[in-house]
This record gives structure tokens, C-alpha cells and sequence, in this order.
């Protein structure tokens, strides 16, 4: 795996320094070309000074002479001028066309090289699972166990296949919504009983964390329920993920300056602040392959994002204190019913 990225990253300098070559050398011809150029106007100018001297008698008429004189001196500083807007004109064309290049370029192996990380994680993401539940299996086939244990096996294997469903499901999605294949279905719903019953499933399937809801009640929106029940998950199990096992989550759910906000706030190392927009965005994670711990794709909340925007809201993720961080989702449309 190592290699490949090494690989990878020699073929990316490789690239770049044949780019680099390629743009002097033409940089490097263009003036070349200029210097010609010059040189040639001036022996054309040197050229037509030796002819006149021999076609016109500087005493006899000097007038004429003067006048001459000043035609050829004139003409070349015309084609000076022509030659130099030219050769500013191409330069310009040739740094632009540079720069376009090598911004599609460096967009490509970016692209590439956030694809074969996505391709790297998700196989290990869809491998583990698999593993562990065929593990689980054979063991219940193979040994005669009491049903305690074959309980928990069961319990543990039922754990797993939700984890590859989530990911099966957070790709299909992400390719669904970038292609505008996913329709949203909007209907009225309860919002604040979808974040309560959301977060009573994900405190069953996270052991490892306290999670705390502070929800105002009655809270209604439209809104697609099986995606924002997908952003509540991504984030809380984001912040299991990445916290401290034994700390808490908070999931807070309140009205502020007119908009309803709902935030995830956690006590793990926090996003730093040069991170913090990037991390929205598809495939991105934070750190190198040899610094992460944690196992991911870099998808939920690049989905998350895009979830609440066609949500009409936005996200944004601010420090918690004194540590962790606070994702907060803003939602202008809602209404609070009271009986
Ligand atoms: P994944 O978790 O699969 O890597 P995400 O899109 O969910 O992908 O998150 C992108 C990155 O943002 C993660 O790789 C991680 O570095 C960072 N991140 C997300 N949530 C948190 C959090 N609660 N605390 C610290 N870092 C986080």
C-alpha cells in the first residue's frame, strides 16, 4: 500500500518536473525568438542607413536626409514596439494557458490520489465487517456454544452488517446526490421526535460513549427522513469515533436568532483551523494514511453538507471548550407547535 502511494507521489514529481521543463523550454524559445527579432530590425535599420547615406547627399540635401533618417529611426521603433507588444501578448497566452494546465492537472492527481485513498479505505471498511461476521458465523457452526454466548455472537455479527450497510448506503447516496439521481421526499414531520428516537439507536449501538440530549420539543420541518436521520448518525459516530472512549457526546437541539440550530458537540482533539472547510469535502480526511487511526471513507460529511443544503441550511463546525468540537447544523425553515 506504502508503495503505491510512494509511487504515486514519484509519478506526481515526475510529472510536475517534465510540466516545468516543457514551459521553459518554450518560455526560453519565445525570447530567443525576440532576441532574433531585435537583432534583425536592426540590421534592417543599420541596412537602410548605409543605403541612404550612398542614396541621398547629407549636404546637398539635408533635409531630405534628416527626414529619412527620421522614417527609418521611426520604423524601428514601430517594429520594436510591434515585437515587444507580440511577444508580451504571447507570453501572457502561454502563462495562462500554463496555469489552466496545471490546475487541471494537479485537480486530476488530487482527485486520483483522494480516490485510491477512498478505494483503500473502503476496502478495508468492507472487509473487516465481512471478516468478523464470517468469523462469528463459523464459530456458532463449529462449536456448541449456550445461548448466551451465541446471543452476543449473533448481537456482534448483527453489528457488523449494520456498519457495511451504512457504507454501502453513504456511497450509493453520495453518488446518487452528485449525480441528482436522489430525490429528496419531503413531508412534515416531528423533528424533534427524529433526533430523540435517533439518538436512543445510535446510545444502543455506541457503548463505548455517554451520549446527552438537550432537544427542544415539537420542533417541525419538511424534511427527507431517511437522510436526516444519515447526517444525526454521520455526526455522532464521528464524534465516537474520534473522542476518547468514555467521554461525552452532546447532541443539543434549540432556536437561536430565528433559525433552528442542531448541534453535535464532542471531547475529542478538535478540527484544526485550516482543516476546517476542507473537511466538508468528498473523500477528505484529515492527516496522512501513516497519522490516522481511525478507519473512514471521507464521505459523511461531505453527505452530511449536501444533506442539509438541500435542506436549505448549512453547516459549519466551530471548537468546543475548553476541548473537542461543535458541529453545528442551521436550518432556517421550521415551526415549533405547541398543544
Ligand atoms: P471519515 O470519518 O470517514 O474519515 P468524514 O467525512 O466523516 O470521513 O470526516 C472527514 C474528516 O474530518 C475525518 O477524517 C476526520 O479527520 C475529521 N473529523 C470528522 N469528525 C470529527 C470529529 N468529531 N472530531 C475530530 N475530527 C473529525
Amino acid at each position: 500500500m506504502m508503495k503505491k502511494i510512494f509511487h504515486k507521489m514519484q509519478e506526481g514529481k515526475s510529472v510536475s518536473l517534465v510540466y516545468f521543463l516543457v514551459l521553459a523550454y518554450t518560455i526560453a524559445a519565445l525570447v530567443w525568438w525576440g532576441i532574433l527579432l531585435f537583432r534583425q530590425s536592426e540590421q534592417i535599420s543599420g541596412f537602410e542607413r548605409k543605403n541612404l547615406y550612398l542614396r541621398v547627399d547629407s549636404l546637398a540635401q539635408p533635409v531630405e536626409h534628416q527626414l529619412e533618417l527620421q522614417r527609418i529611426n521611426k520604423e524601428e521603433h514601430m517594429r520594436s514596439f510591434k515585437y515587444l507588444g507580440e511577444g508580451v501578448i504571447f507570453l501572457g497566452i502561454i502563462l495562462l494557458g500554463a496555469l489552466f494546465v496545471y490546475r487541471a492537472v494537479w485537480k486530476y492527481m488530487k482527485l486520483s490520489r483522494q480516490q485510491q485513498n477512498f478505494m483503500m479505505a473502503v476496502t478495508h471498511e468492507l472487509k473487516s465487517p465481512i471478516a468478523a461476521a464470517k468469523l462469528n458465523l463459523e464459530t456458532i457452526r463449529k462449536h456448541r456454544l449456550d445461548e448466551e454466548k451465541q446471543l452476543k455472537l449473533i448481537n456482534n455479527t448483527i453489528r457488523e452488517t449494520n456498519r457495511l450497510d451504512q457504507l454501502c448506503n453513504n456511497i450509493l447516496l453520495a453518488a446518487q446526490l452528485e449525480t441528482h439521481k436522489y430525490q429528496l421526499y419531503k413531508e412534515p414531520l416531528d423533528f424533534s421526535a427524529l433526533v430523540t428516537n435517533s439518538i436512543k439507536d445510535l446510545d444502543g449501538r455506541i457503548g463505548t460513549h455517554q451520549i446527552q440530549a438537550q432537544i427542544l420539543p415539537d420542533v417541525w420541518l419538511e424534511g427527507d427522513k431517511l437522510t436526516l436521520q444519515i447526517i444525526l448518525s454521520n455526526l455522532v459516530e464521528n464524534a465516537a469515533k474520534y473522542a476518547p472512549k468514555n467521554t461525552t457526546i452532546i447532541v443539543k437541539l434549540f432556536e437561536s436568532g430565528g433559525n433552528l440550530k442542531l448541534q453535535v458537540i464532542d471531547e475529542g482533539p478538535g478540527i484544526p483551523e485550516e482543516e476546517k472547510a476542507r473537511i466538508f469535502l468528498k473523500f477528505y480526511r484529515v492527516g496522512n494514511e501513516n497519522t490516522r487511526k481511525a478507519k473512514g471513507s471521507g464521505l459523511g460529511l461531505f453527505l452530511t453538507a449536501k444533506i442539509v443544503e438541500q435542506h436549505g441550511g448549512n453547516i459549519i463546525v466551530k471548537d468546543n471548550t475548553p476541548a473537542g468540537s461543535c458541529f453545528e447544523i442551521t436550518l432556517p425553515e421550521y415551526s415549533v407547535q405547541t398543544a
